[in-house]
């Protein structure tokens, strides 16, 4: 049977930004009714060495289980990496969920938040793991709060656990970066790192650290007891898994989707967001946030997955999928893009301080210097240091490339 998790996201937002108290997320799966329903006992045989964790390893492995914070490393290796590099060891868990149109990681943490803590209690045990640090973005007052209460009953039910940190992000989009996230959980300012040294080898306070999104340590239980063919039995047009996609825009049911990896947008919208809203028709999304570009209609049947995208120039990140229609502009959406990366660049390197700003400039021109703005957005993505300044340009370059007709600019200019 194919899981299917339409959030209530309507709801979890308003109490998020009524900042009431946490009883009020009714969803949320608390310690003693997990353990209940059976949760805790595979971090109970994992933790009394009952089960080996080089299987749990493999069960990940033979999932084919991604990075779902957007990078796609394959997590199996990931601990692996970590676990061959000297002790002490790290953990930092990244919650910052800040890509616009992202909202998984609040659905899983408002609804089922002891998932993610026994994955991630697991992982710490696999790889060796000292202290654990959670970072939160701001904007979750009442899932931190959650998040805080029920480990203080994980805690209490195993007090020897290694330290676990709840860290408050400061509304910083750059902070979701790995590295800058480290900086920022340091207690500095968050300015994402040169790489190499990369996080697994020298990364929170200068130990080899394992970095995961929420997400991915929300999947490892399941993978583990139902097996990695359960895992990878999903997936469709040739993709492997399952995926959870936060849709918005357009369509007459948003919220979180978890289905098949490979799914196509036509297929996400016809079978799980009730179609269209009324009175519009498809016009372009965007596959991956703000930051993995925008496809045109024309392109609603392509795969959405890991490595499917970028023959067109996108990504699909964190699988945050804005609809929007005939009554929008792609260009406007772009711009909006570029003005929102612009203010959230961390100024640390040229390309991306200087890019940014002056591409919103010239966005703003009713016909676009296809010319210029191809050479800018090339100069970002070859000399910015982080995926912020890499990524800025895709939603302009979609631009150019699939609606050409709304900037003046000669078709396929900017293919
Ligand atoms: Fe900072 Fe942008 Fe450079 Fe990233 S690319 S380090 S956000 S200035």
């Amino acid at each position: 049977q194919k899981p299917v998790l339409n959030a209530d996201a309507d709801k979890v937002a308003a109490v998020v930004a009524s900042g009431e108290r946490d009883e009020s997320l009714p969803e949320a799966i608390r310690f003693d009714a997990y353990r209940a329903a059976g949760g805790y006992a595979l971090w109970e045989a994992v933790r009394s060495g009952e089960r080996a964790t080089d299987s749990i390893i493999q069960a990940l492995d033979h999932a084919g289980l991604r990075g779902l914070g957007g990078a796609g490393f394959p997590a199996a290796r990931k601990w692996r990496t970590v676990a061959a590099q000297p002790a002490p060891r790290n953990m930092a868990v990244n919650i910052d969920e800040g890509e616009p149109g992202t909202f998984k990681d609040r659905h899983y943490l408002a609804t089922d938040p002891h998932r993610f803590i026994e994955g991630m209690l697991i992982a710490a045990r696999a790889v060796g793991i000292a202290g654990i640090w959670i970072y939160i973005r701001d904007e979750y007052p009442a899932l931190r709060r959650l998040l805080a209460e029920e480990l203080e009953r994980v805690r209490a039910a195993w007090p020897d656990l290694p330290p676990i940190e709840l860290r408050r992000g400061a509304g910083a989009y750059v902070c979701g970066e790995e590295s800058a996230m480290i900086e920022s959980i340091e207690g500095k300012r968050g300015m994402p790192r040169l790489r190499p040294p990369y996080v697994a080898e020298v990364g929170l306070f200068g130990r080899p650290t394992l970095e995961h999104n929420l997400e991915t340590l929300w999947w490892v239980r399941d993978i583990v007891e139902k097996g990695g063919d359960w895992f990878a039995s999903f997936g469709r047009n040739g993709r492997k898994g399952l995926r959870s996609f936060s849709v918005s825009g357009r369509v007459a049911k948003p919220g979180v989707v978890v289905t098949d990896a490979g799914i196509t947008l036509r297929e996400l919208i016809d079978e799980h967001c009730g179609g269209m809203l009324p009175g519009h028709a498809l016009y372009g999304y965007f596959p991956g946030g703000a930051s993995g570009g925008i496809l045109p209609a024309s392109l609603a049947d392509v795969p959405l997955d890991f490595d499917t995208l970028a023959p067109h120039g996108c990504f699909i990140g964190s699988a945050a999928i804005v609809v929007f229609s005939q009554h929008d502009q792609a260009r406007l959406l772009a711009e909006n893009a570029m003005e929102f990366f612009a203010h959230e660049s961390c100024g640390q390197c040229t390309p991306c301080r200087v890019g940014t700003a002056k591409a919103a400039a010239l966005m703003k021109a009713p016909q676009w210097d296809a010319g210029l703005l191809k050479e800018l957005g090339r100069t970002m993505m070859d000399a910015s240091i982080c995926g912020l300044g890499q990524a800025a340009p895709n939603p302009m370059q979609s631009v150019l490339r699939f609606f050409p007709q709304e900037v003046g600019a000669v078709k396929g200019e900017g293919a």
